[in-house]
């Protein structure tokens, strides 16, 4: 058994390693900066796609999708 609750991460921008951390309230990304340019990036698909805007609610259940995805195995 290994006690160690580090789970690393790859940036899904720039693909960098990263220790994910709870608190990070940017998680899984490695910055802000990074965040923001993942969120716009597949936001605007996503206004494409529906044809209308996402508050900030549904970003945020659309970011619950993503991780669920991503650590569901
Ligand atoms: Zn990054």
């Amino acid at each position: 058994m290994i006690n160690k609750k580090e789970i690393i991460v790859s940036c899904p921008t720039c693909k960098k390693k990263l220790l994910y951390n709870p608190e990070s309230s940017y998680r899984p990304f490695c910055s802000p900066a990074c965040k923001d340019d993942d969120l716009i990036a597949w936001s605007d698909q996503e206004f494409k796609i529906k044809g209308q805007e996402m508050s900030d609610e549904d970003l945020q259940e659309e970011e619950r999708k993503q991780k669920r995805n991503q650590n569901g195995r």
